[in-house]
């Protein structure tokens, strides 16, 4: 059983003690950061950019106490995603966020460096066999993953595993290949049904990868496309389709996670979780839907497993948001995969079938 911090969002006086900000602080102060980072430790703090026009993300106020309270036991803090769309383009992305140097208080850096081509390959499970995991995460003594909690229409709800299998790789081999697309569906490849397409290019528009473009047919690049299902839902004539074995993709994600972990010695590695704002897709996606439920709190613990276990438990009790997409859900059929057609359980019970955490856990409320 592992013991997880959990602090709610509600704040029910005029205090700044029942703040989020101060409640971040105070269990920050409680985890005692002193007992996985040493003095000089590199330190990534792990988060995600987010992508212009979606802005449910992490906000740089939370970010900023964690790098104060990194500093505050002689930690050298960095705060770093990696390239998702070019490199530059993706720094700005940040910024525009308002996650840059000023605000969150040490240097904002791409773990896969400008051009996301700085990783190493490292082992990964029987699914992915190798991965590369970016420089920067390999690299750093210590980290700390500042997750958003959300759906994903692939793997159901996106929390700290799926932060880390998505996010501490690079998006491409030197090669071309696609690593997150490897991840997204092993076996099967984007395909276009030349019947059904009007050639709107509504598809060619929020691909964020260049992996489309349109003539008098849709060419499909399937060496650039990250198999990230954007265009497959844009597609209102059902002309694109990825087939994907939804419980290959969640281990395959499990097994990527792992292999970012496996980079840190043992006790280096914290875990924060915001089940706030939790929309029904994840924060690549170029808009930001009103959240399904109302917002939660914050979990902090050393455990992935246990951490997404109790985010997603937290989500599936939540009563359903009026005028949300849940609205008219029946939450008893399962939030989640209802909203989004996938079992969110399955990557999480896999991670700790791979070893990688316990999935029973124990709260301890800070407010
Ligand atoms: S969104 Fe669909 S219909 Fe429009 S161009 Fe793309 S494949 Fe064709
Ligand atoms: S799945 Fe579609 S939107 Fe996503 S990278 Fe591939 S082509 Fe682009």
């Amino acid at each position: 059983m592992k013991n997880l911090y959990f602090a709610s969002a509600r704040s029910e006086d005029f205090s700044y003690q029942t703040s989020m900000v101060a409640k971040l602080e105070n269990m920050l102060r409680k985890t005692d950061l002193s007992k996985y980072i040493d003095k000089d430790d590199y330190v990534a703090v792990k988060t995600h950019f987010g992508s212009e026009g979606g802005h449910r993300i992490v906000r740089p106020i939370f970010l900023r106490k964690v790098v104060e309270a990194i500093k505050a036991v002689g930690g050298k803090p960095f705060v770093t995603d990696t390239v998702r769309i070019e490199g530059l383009d993706y720094l700005e992305t940040a910024n525009i966020e308002g996650i840059n140097h000023l605000s969150v208080g040490c240097p904002v850096v791409l773990a896969d460096g400008v051009f996301g081509k700085n990783y190493l390959k490292v082992k990964a499970g029987k699914i992915l066999g190798e991965i590369s995991i970016a420089s920067g995460i390999y690299d750093a003594d210590a980290m700390i993953v500042v997750t958003h909690c959300k759906g994903h229409i692939q793997a159901g709800y996106g929390g700290a595993i799926k932060n880390l299998a998505m996010g501490a790789i690079p998006g491409h081999t030197r090669e071309g290949n696609s690593e997150r697309g490897r991840i997204h569906s092993i076996e099967t490849q984007l395909e276009w049904d030349e019947e059904k397409c009007e050639l709107c290019g509504d598809c060619v528009e929020i691909c964020d990868h260049d992996a489309l473009s349109m003539t008098d047919k849709i060419e499909i690049d399937h060496f650039k496309c990250h198999k990230c299902r954007r265009c497959v839902e844009v597609c209102e004539n059902e002309a694109l389709t990825l087939p994907i074995t939804e419980d290959e993709f969640q281990m395959a994600m499990a097994e990527a996670a792992k292999a970012a972990l496996n980079t840190f010695k043992p006790n280096k590695v914290v875990f924060i979780n915001f089940i706030m704002e939790v929309m029904p897709h994840c924060d690549c996606h170029p808009h930001s839907d009103v959240p399904v439920i109302n917002d939660q709190g914050i979990l902090m613990g050393d455990d992935i497993v246990a951490i997404d276990m109790a985010s997603l438990d937290l989500i599936e009790k939540s009563a359903p948001l009026p005028d949300s997409k849940a609205e008219k859900l029946d939450p008893k059929k399962g939030l989640l995969k209802e909203l989004t057609g996938r079992d969110p359980y399955v990557h999480v019970l896999h991670a700790e079938k791979l070893g990688m955490g316990k999935s029973k856990y124990k709260i301890l409320r800070i407010d």
